[in-house]
């Protein structure tokens, strides 16, 4: 079922909360809502789910708006992080509970062997006699998203469903979730704040800030391509490096960096710390080296340019540490941006 959101808005009180949201999920796609805490995901995510109306714009589901029509005729199915098991039901009683309530009816039998082949589908097996309170968080999310499927939903909704758990069961569970995906071909939308859960997970990704799409595009052109500092500086870990731009090139500590430009003006310079390549040799930009950080796969150098500016870059195990001053660094892969922008 192929969703489209066409610039949907939403305010509380006075405040907007989704400002004009514009998107089109392919059917079958799994697609990850991403941003910072209050940047309106769970926002839209209800209100593709009927659990919030829009204040403006139209959601549709495939070619039928669905923006009046009310939750329990949508035809989703949601796990959310707090969305909490009923603990004095067994895990197979949890599964079945959906079924149960559901306009359409199942048999008891029905029931009974769709319970056993969700089992199946998210690894439980054995475990349906159990309780909520006698399996692990993991297998608890586990257990919430065979609910959710219990009901063939067209659209599946996931609001942080790992955000509570440690991170290798979160990076566990991700991998299986895609499978499931891959094996189901359900159009899901999947909101995180973690840039690597949403990197590793969806064929697309949407990035949001302050109520508003800043990009959208698979895991590979938004991290090729950021659109701008703050994608850049979501996306993970970056060293920024005030600097001017003029006759087309970029120059920091008063250096020429051989950075093509477009710019002129005051710009800021963004380098992920692999792409800082140290060197002995004249030529660099100037870096005093502070302290090194041993890492289980290489080390991390910290220092500080003669600007005052903070350097975090990463340098092979093998190579020898040397504090002597004199050693500068290389930029490699900028993201050039117009300062403040
Ligand atoms: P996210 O899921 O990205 O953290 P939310 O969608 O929960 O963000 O919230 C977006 C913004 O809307 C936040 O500033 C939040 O405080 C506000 N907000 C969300 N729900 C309500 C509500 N029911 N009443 C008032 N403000 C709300
Ligand atoms: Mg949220």
């Amino acid at each position: 079922m192929k969703i489209r959101l066409d610039r949907v808005i939403k305010t509380f009180d006075t405040f907007r909360a989704v400002h004009g949201v514009s998107l089109d999920i392919e059917s079958g796609q799994l697609v990850a809502l991403l941003g910072p805490s209050g940047s309106g995901k769970t926002t839209i995510l209800r209100m593709v789910a009927g659990l919030e109306y829009a204040d403006g714009g139209h959601i549709y589901f495939g070619d039928q708006d669905a923006t009046d029509i009310p939750v329990r005729d949508r035809g989703v199915g949601f796990v959310f992080q707090h969305y909490a098991l009923f603990p004095h039901m067994t895990v197979a009683e949890n599964i079945a509970f959906g079924m149960k309530v559901s306009k359409t009816k199942r048999s008891k039998p029905e029931i009974v062997t769709r319970v056993s082949e969700l089992l199946r589908l998210v690894k439980l097996e054995g475990l349906g006699d159990r309780f909520p309170g006698q399996i692990s968080g993991g297998q608890r999310q586990r257990v919430a998203l065979a609910r959710a499927l219990s009901v063939d939903p067209k659209v599946l909704l996931l609001d942080e469903p790992f955000g509570a758990l440690d991170a290798n069961v979160r990076r566990d569970l991700r991998r299986w979730l895609r499978e499931i995906h891959d094996e189901l071909g359900i159009t899901t939308l999947f909101v995180t704040h973690d840039q690597e859960e949403a990197l590793d997970l969806a064929d697309r990704v949407v990035i949001l800030n302050e109520g508003r799409i800043v990009q959208e595009g698979t895991p590979a052109e938004v991290c090729r391509h950021p659109g701008s500092a703050f994608v850049m500086q979501f996306l993970g870990d970056v060293n920024t490096f005030p600097g001017v731009a003029r006759d087309g090139f970029v120059f920091v500590s008063e250096r020429a960096t051989g950075i093509a430009s477009t710019e002129t003006g005051p710009v800021d310079v963004f380098v992920r710390p692999r792409d800082i390549i140290w060197q002995k040799d004249a030529g660099g930009i100037p870096v005093d080296i502070e302290r090194i950080l041993h890492r289980p796969d290489g080390l991390t150098v910290v220092g500080t340019t003669k600007d005052g500016v903070r350097v975090e870059f990463e340098i092979p195990e093998q190579v020898e540490p040397d504090l002597s001053r004199g050693a500068g660094i290389i930029l490699r892969n900028p993201q050039v941006f117009p300062r403040g922008v």
